[in-house]
């Protein structure tokens, strides 16, 4: 700790410490901005800091890397910490999927979303095709610019994200229809009637929420109000009280008047640390035994130190680093995003 302090107090401006929500404290304890991913790319791009150190997993550093300034590198402590839902589509089978609904369909009638938990190499494939990319909090109005634009869209890769979005559309169930990359359907004739197709793809932390939950809950806290993530299942969501994305929890726990009560559907972490910055509202997880990002978790505070130490003692470790073929393209699937949810 001591060495990590003397490090960060040495580096001053140079560096930028990004966490996201759901690192660890000992890790949140170091940061000078702690928020969701696109946050806190949008912070990094803001600051004039050489280094930008994100402690999240390989997509957040990556959309930093991808909006940084020129001359701006960005380190993930642990290079390895992925997102268990981003490794759920990669470019091969998405190129696959794309030709073999070419065969039922006019591609250039099918508009790509990407979610922003997704590899450069997807935002890529996106961004090339005049797609796009969103965030949980944006999936709305982005699916709507999409809509407005070409008569379908494919939705990639969370499903869940998919179905609770297009019920606030109003798209009735016939008009989806599931891609399984995994076993991909011998009948295309769903994916020909279908106005959204979405990859089959799912947050293992959020999908350890279940209905029971929601119903226990209830019933040991009569008038507690259930606020989920929209990665949930749409079964969960459809018996929460609210629904949001991991900043407009943060905010609807701030804006809650004291006295309340919360059951929150999202990572455990986020949700102690909401339980300690508001001690006057009652603040519970949604689960019994409530899930953490093992990814998320990997990062520790001696991860930190070590990569501080490194560059105040002037080596620069290998960042994150993008071919110009796919940072482009990506680019501009983040770019139309930003101007369309600003
Ligand atoms: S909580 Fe889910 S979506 Fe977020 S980083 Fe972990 S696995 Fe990925």
């Amino acid at each position: 700790m001591e060495e990590l302090r003397r490090a960060r107090a040495a580096l001053g401006s140079d560096v930028l410490v990004l966490a996201h929500h759901y690192q660890r404290d000992e890790v949140v304890a170091w940061a000078d901005h702690v928020g969701d991913s696109l946050e806190l790319s949008v912070q990094a791009a803001r600051s004039a800091a050489r280094w930008i150190v994100f402690c999240g997993v390989g997509f957040m550093a990556e959309t930093a890397a991808l909006l940084a300034r020129p001359g701006q590198k960005v380190f993930l402590p642990r290079p390895e910490a992925g997102c268990p839902l981003a490794e759920q589509v990669d470019p091969a089978s998405l190129r696959a999927a794309w030709q073999t609904l070419g065969r039922v369909l006019d591609m250039d009638e099918v508009l790509p979303v990407a979610y922003i938990n997704t590899h450069a190499e997807v935002k890529a494939f996106v961004g090339e095709r005049g797609g796009i990319c969103c965030t949980s909090s944006s999936a709305e109005r982005i699916l709507r610019w999409a809509f407005a634009r070409r008569p379908r869209v494919l939705f990639l890769p969370d499903h869940n994200l998919g179905l609770n979005t297009a019920r606030l559309l109003g798209l009735p169930q016939e008009e989806i229809a599931i891609w399984d990359p995994r076993c991909p359907p011998a009948d295309l004739s769903p994916f020909a009637r279908a106005q959204l197709i979405l990859w089959r793809g799912a947050c293992p932390v959020h999908m350890r929420f279940l209905p029971e939950d929601v119903a226990r809950i209830r019933r040991e806290h009569p008038g507690v109000r259930v606020l989920v993530h929209p990665e949930c299942r749409p079964e969960v969501v459809a018996q929460a009280d609210e629904v949001g994305s991991t900043a407009r929890i943060v905010r609807r726990l701030q804006e809650a008047p004291a006295g309340s009560a919360w059951a929150i559907g999202t990572e455990q972490r986020l949700v102690a640390r909401l339980a300690r910055a508001h001690p006057d509202k009652t603040v519970l997880p949604l689960a019994d035994y409530p899930p953490f990002c093992p990814t998320m978790s990997l990062t520790r505070a001696r991860d930190l130190a070590r990569l501080l130490v490194a560059l105040a003692q002037g080596q620069e470790p290998e960042g994150v680093r993008l071919p110009e073929e796919v940072a482009e393209p990506a680019r501009a699937a983040l770019q139309r995003m930003l101007a369309v949810a600003a």
